[in-house]
């Protein structure tokens, strides 16, 4: 894949909306004919993740002397999503992996793996679901670390890391067992002390290289260590891990209107009693859209408004999603209801869209705590 693939360089000459297109262009091509494989989990579409990076989709964001911009990542996974739902998951967490190294002032970290996971030379993810509810008060951290000479030894379980596979790396985060604060770390999934178990079958997303992590006395070299202590770094990088996610709603909505659209010749005359019609949706796309294209240009702004507009825009974006599909449901009508319909799927994927962290719930946790 090495030919294929862009360089840094490379990839920031390319205007944004050249690569979206492109992007765009292999999700038609490419990803459509693997969506039902990938929803039905017999299908983890690695090679078109590295086409889209060979394309510059997993590198536009990554920041340049300074500041950093998103959209162009998030137009890119709304491309996909509009396709397939999981993939836009997968790319928000390979999008996620390079966002991590991108920011890391770990410089050997940087030049061992920038490169290689924004061209998506190598695949991963990030395991932020935990450390995340943790820092807001939900629950316990699952990882614990001891300091050691050139390292830490890590041990704990994750229960759900996607977009996984014997070589790929994500980043997460454990406590020091000291109790001097908590550490952000490359996972690499080839350490023969982190073993990856599939998980049971999902509504959705199974074909997302999901698996649950064990570490069982994982040592990790300082050369693996993102940020330590941890929590400076999560302030930088929270803003882009949600606003990224927008993407996989925006791509849901999409299609969803599409679906809607589809069925307005043979239905329109019985449809129109719904109370939800294309054009709501079109018009709530539009408006989300823009608000999150507005502070994608933006992520390491550290007000307390624009980080409160990131939960509220994440928090829409859920409801809108579900609210999209549910309505893409009630157009079809039995024809949504055949399993081989696109409809069911979406819904189904919307649901993660409201479920996946930050979830709706915690979401309002953040804003009433806020
Ligand atoms: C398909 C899929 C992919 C995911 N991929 C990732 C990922 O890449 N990275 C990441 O960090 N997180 C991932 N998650 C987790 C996800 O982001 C959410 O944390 C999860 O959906 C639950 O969030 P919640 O806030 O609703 O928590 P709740 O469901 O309210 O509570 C979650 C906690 O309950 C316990 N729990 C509940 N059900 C189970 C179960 N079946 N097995 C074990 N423990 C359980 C665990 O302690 C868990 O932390 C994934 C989840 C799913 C379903």
């Amino acid at each position: 894949m090495g030919s294929l693939a862009l360089s840094r360089a490379e990839i920031l000459d390319q205007p944004a909306p050249s690569i979206a297109g492109e992007v765009a262009r292999i999700a038609r091509e490419q990803l459509a004919p693997l969506a039902a494989g990938i929803d039905d989990g017999t299908v983890y579409p690695a090679e078109v993740l590295r086409a889209f990076g060979a394309v510059g989709a997993w590198g536009s964001h990554v920041p340049y002397e300074g500041p950093a911009d998103l959209r162009c990542a998030i137009e890119s996974t709304a491309a996909i999503g509009e396709v397939c739902g999981a993939t836009a998951f997968m790319a928000w967490c390979q999008n996620t992996l390079v966002w991590y190294a991108a920011n890391s002032t770990n410089l050997k970290l940087a030049r061992r793996f920038g490169d290689a996971f924004s061209t998506g030379r190598v695949l991963g993810g990030t395991g932020l679901s935990n450390p995340m509810k943790s820092f807001f008060g939900i629950e316990k951290l699952k990882l614990k670390g001891k300091k050691v000479e050139g390292g830490y030894i890590v041990r704990g379980a994750l229960p759900w890391v996607s977009n996984l596979g014997p070589n790929h790396y994500f980043g997460t985060i454990f406590e020091r067992e000291d109790e001097l604060g908590t550490v952000m770390f490359l996972a690499d999934c080839s350490d023969p002390a982190i073993t990856l178990t599939p998980c049971k079958p999902f509504l959705a997303m199974d074909g997302t290289g999901t698996y649950g992590v064990q570490f069982r006395d994982v040592f990790v070299p300082d050369e693996l260590i993102l940020a330590d202590p941890a929590a400076p770094f999560v302030k930088k990088i929270r803003a882009g891990f949600i606003l990224l996610q927008a993407g996989m709603a925006l791509g849901v909505i999409k299609d969803c209107i599409n679906i809607m659209d589809e069925v307005g010749s043979p239905l329109g005359h019985i449809n129109r009693y719904l109370p939800q019609q294309p054009v709501h949706f079109r018009d709530l796309a539009a408006e989300l859209e823009a608000e999150t294209m507005a502070l994608a240009r933006d992520p390491y702004n550290e007000e307390e408004t624009y980080w409160r507009k990131v939960i509220a825009l994440r928090l829409r974006a859920g409801e809108a999603s579900v609210a999209a599909a549910h309505a893409a449901m009630l157009h079809c009508g039995a024809r949504g209801y055949l399993k081989s319909h696109r409809a069911q799927r979406r819904l189904r994927e919307a649901y993660f869209v409201a479920i996946v962290t930050p979830a709706t719930k915690q979401l309002r946790k953040m804003l009433a705590d806020a």
